[in-house]
């Protein structure tokens, strides 16, 4: 016997079965996603990619990620709060803005309160474009001073990666492909 859901309301259940895939590039004129739009329905989207982006970086593991991220933050947040756990997260979902999360995470340690901050990576930037992974990064560091993401969030985001705004929309556009049934470019 058929659920009565299904049977009182099909479209309801078949919209809860397939959630409309996310808008990457909402934010940007439709003159550029146009132009990502054209670049993958002709099948050159890929190769466009790989020039940019020949290959992967090589921070695999968590203590990879850990020093990668320690060393980003001593170049340029050397005040801000100390890291707690930094991993790579497979649970995080490609959703708008869940690339990454920053998480504070306050312990009473003695008789003093200290905030260790966590950051989680999405594991789809362990086999990615360095550029990819410094961008993300340092979204999530510039979050360790500005919860928003206001005007000077972006120009922290700047401050630490001059080619943020670039790199940013390549990842979305890389993520329109892959939901388009695009191959990875860089491995699993
Ligand atoms: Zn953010």
């Amino acid at each position: 016997m058929k659920p009565l859901d299904e049977a009182l309301d099909p479209p309801l259940k078949h919209r809860m079965n397939t959630p409309r895939t996310p808008d990457y590039l909402a934010a940007y004129p439709p003159a550029l996603r146009q132009q990502v739009r054209t670049l993958i329905e002709q099948g050159r989207f890929a190769t466009a990619l790989c020039q940019r982006y020949p290959q992967s970086h090589d921070v695999r593991s968590d203590k990879a990620l850990y020093d990668y991220v320690q060393a980003l933050k001593a170049n340029h947040l050397r005040s801000a709060p100390p890291l707690g756990k930094v991993r790579f997260d497979n649970t995080l979902h490609v959703i708008r803005n869940a690339l990454g999360t920053h998480t504070a995470i306050s312990r009473v340690q003695g008789s003093r309160l200290q905030a260790k901050r966590e950051i989680h990576i999405a594991t789809l930037f362990r086999h990615a474009p360095e550029e990819f992974l410094r961008m993300i990064v340092v979204h999530e560091l510039a979050h360790l001073r500005i919860r928003e993401h206001d005007k000077a969030f972006y120009q922290l985001c700047l401050h630490m990666e001059p080619g943020y705004h670039q790199y940013e929309f390549d990842l979305r556009a890389y993520l329109v492909y892959r939901d388009a049934g695009g191959e990875a470019l860089w491995g699993v």
